[in-house]
């Protein structure tokens, strides 16, 4: 039969005219696209064959081989998979069998594919991306069960038109021939066919070969057949069938480190959403993980195919330290970023996974707390954002994480769990405070009255925690409450009585000395050995999270901060007598200054004036050091 010229559909055509006028980077996936195709075909054929003997494969197996021929500028990729008779390949190389055509075609149109090559073989038109590279494509192809003289040739330019024609083929299934344009004749290397096929199909199921020449002995070039993948899908064997040396040498072929992982979580879902997930906790964070940039989300497979080295959907951002692959069943072949973000299939294998994971580092903190330790050393941090950002898993979450106490030595850690049990039979809250080091936080004023009630209290150090636990309001129905922030009141409300009588002259004079330092001045419940301390507005950001807030670039209300004094501290009662003496005493606003820069400083906070800090001291020590005479400005034993 004669070679016939048949027409594109419009759409096919508009589809070619935008690989071979808008679309210049990552090219290279038409390789992919083939081979998938190729992979696909030989499935195909497999799957046939089990119930036709006559279709199975004698001899080397089932093999896509590429062959670049320099002289010819052709690439070919051949496989003995199902082959296409011309009627099938009318249909499947002329047409776009896919509903969303339309769809499609107008969101190539719309979006700035140049950036987005990920859409190009999607909607089952992968094989069109060879006209990327190609000035024209030519397809022979013998469909396994004919014969030879049966075989087809399908031949394109994508000039709006292709031509099919009978053949003769010796060898069933089908080659694929790609004339290279000039641009593209790169692909003709030995190498970057070598690293294009590692890249994108290195676990396709099947081998893909090449003839390659290499210089022996004395200079003879002997030519052998290479195997460019690996095959070794190993996310879709069991985890009995997989040892631990493969497990850790594709850890390290997809986290690109150098040390083994610290777990590996490998499991497969079936049913109406099939999904093959290989995931690894690395050892060690690696150093980039707080970066924006920081690229995150395992390597989408659908299929076997790779679809995407990082797909961020399929992970929350609280878990970007995992590292591995997901292989999905149900997903289109090169479904594109737009897609996936509202995709459902996506959502299933989140939640799967999340939940999957979570599970996975409980059963590690209970079995195994060393070695848990060390992970949340590397990824607690990490971890934590999900308390902030998956509502529903935050107190999953919370339950994970560390924490020093007043009750740990240093370096010692505890849970929230360990803490809700160790609490007073009074105790009603969760107590945290948050600093920049234990050392600062342990010789807190604000932890006294604590320390002497038996409650214990979270020590903090992270700058996120104040943004974090600020909101976690409860765990077990238990409220978490700051000891930085707010009115505590661990005291006995008659003796509150009392002393606010007794001290609420002086109280105001202080506030009237710090007025627009500290919105508030009153007395303390929670101290007992301090004179006095700076707690924050119930109403307010916390210090941390103020520094969070600053460095973010945002802008940060003032705080307002409240002095409280400690009613029981003999310092006090030496106040009260000279204001009783005399309320107008110079030294008596001079003290006032002075608490509030002891307070700035157990706080870990700058001074606002250290000269007139210092000045003061040194007064205060010169008058106090004036030996068998009464120092008449300042405090003494009898004042
Ligand atoms: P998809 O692979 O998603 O179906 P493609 O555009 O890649 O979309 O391929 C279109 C169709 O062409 C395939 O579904 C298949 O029927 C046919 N085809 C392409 N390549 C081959 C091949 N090597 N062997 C057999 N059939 C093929
Ligand atoms: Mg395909």
């Amino acid at each position: 039969m004669a070679a016939e010229t048949l027409e594109f559909k419009t759409e096919v055509q508009q589809l070619l005219d935008l690989m071979i006028h808008s679309l210049y980077s990552n090219e290279e996936i038409f390789l992919r696209e083939l081979i998938s195709n190729a992979s696909d075909a030989i499935d195909k054929r497999r799957i046939a064959a089990l119930t036709d003997s006559e279709l199975s494969v004698p001899g080397a197996g089932w093999k896509i081989k590429l062959f670049a021929d320099k002289e010819a500028g052709t690439i070919t990729v051949r496989d003995n998979g199902i082959g296409m008779t011309r009627d099938e390949a009318v249909e499947s190389l002329g047409t776009i069998a896919h509903s969303g055509t339309k769809a499609f075609l107008e969101m190539l149109e719309n979006e700035d594919i140049k950036d987005n090559p990920e859409l190009i073989g999607q909607f089952g038109v992968g094989f069109y991306s060879a006209f990327m590279v190609a000035d024209k494509v030519t397809v022979f192809s013998r469909k396994a069960g004919t014969e030879a003289g049966e075989a087809m040739r399908w031949a394109s330019s994508a000039d709006g038109s292709f031509t099919v024609e009978t053949w003769e083929k010796d060898a069933t299934g089908t080659d694929v021939i790609v004339t290279l344009k000039e641009d593209a004749k790169k692909f003709l290397e030995e190498w970057t066919l070598r690293d294009v096929v590692k890249k994108y199909s290195n676990y396709v199921e099947h081998p893909i070969t090449m003839d390659v020449t290499r210089k022996g002995e004395d200079d003879v070039e002997e030519v052998s057949e290479e195997t460019l993948n690996s095959m070794k899908a190993i996310w879709l064997k069991d985890r009995s069938d997989v040892d631990e040396e493969e497990y850790k040498e594709f850890y390290r072929h997809v986290s690109h480190d150098f040390t083994d992982p610290a777990r590996t979580i490998h499991y497969r879902a079936e049913g109406v959403n099939e999904f093959s997930v290989l995931l690894f906790v690395p050892e060690r964070a690696p150093f980039n993980i707080h970066y924006p940039d920081f690229r995150i989300g395992p390597v989408l497979y659908v299929r076997r195919v790779q679809i995407m080295d990082h797909c961020e959907d399929l992970v929350p951002k609280y878990l970007r330290f995992l590292q591995g692959v997901v292989d999905s069943s149900d997903l289109p072949l090169n479904v594109s970023r737009e897609i996936l973000q509202n995709n459902r299939q996506v959502e299933v294998i989140r939640k799967s996974l999340t939940k999957k994971v979570l599970e996975t580092l409980k059963t590690l903190k209970t079995d195994e707390p060393d070695d848990y330790k060390t992970f949340h050393t590397e990824f607690g941090r990490v971890l934590k954002e999900g308390i902030h950002y998956d509502h529903d898993r935050r107190e999953e979450i919370a339950a994970l994480l560390l924490f020093e106490s007043t009750q740990t030595k240093a370096g010692e850690t505890t849970t929230l769990d360990e803490y809700v049990e160790r609490m007073q039979e009074d105790q009603k809250e969760i107590y945290y405070i948050t600093g920049s080091s234990r050392a600062q936080l342990e010789s807190s004023p604000l932890l006294e009255a604590f320390a002497a009630k038996g409650y214990e209290v979270l020590l903090m150090t992270d700058e996120v925690d104040d943004v974090i636990f600020g909101g976690l309001a409860t765990y077990q129905e238990k409220p978490l409450k700051s000891v930085v922030k707010g009115d505590v009141d661990l005291g006995d409300q008659e003796e509150k009585e009392e002393a606010k009588e007794k001290y609420g002259a002086l109280v105001d004079l202080v506030a009237g000395a710090l007025e627009g330092k500290v919105s508030e001045v009153r007395l303390s419940g929670r101290l007992k050995g301090s004179p006095c301390c700076l707690v924050t507005g119930d109403n307010d950001l916390a210090p941390g999270m103020a520094r969070v807030l600053e460095q973010m670039g945002q802008e940060v209300p003032a705080a307002t901060r409240v002095l409280e004094l400690n009613p029981d501290h003999e310092l006090l009662g030496k106040m009260q007598a000279q204001f009783e003496a005399d309320a107008e005493a110079p030294q008596l606003k001079e003290y006032a200054g002075l608490l509030y820069d002891q307070a700035l400083l157990l706080e870990g906070s700058p001074l606002e004036d250290p000269a007139a800090f210092a000045r003061s001291i040194t007064q205060l020590m010169v008058a106090s050091t004036q030996v068998g005479e009464a120092a008449p400005d300042a405090p003494s034993d009898d004042a």
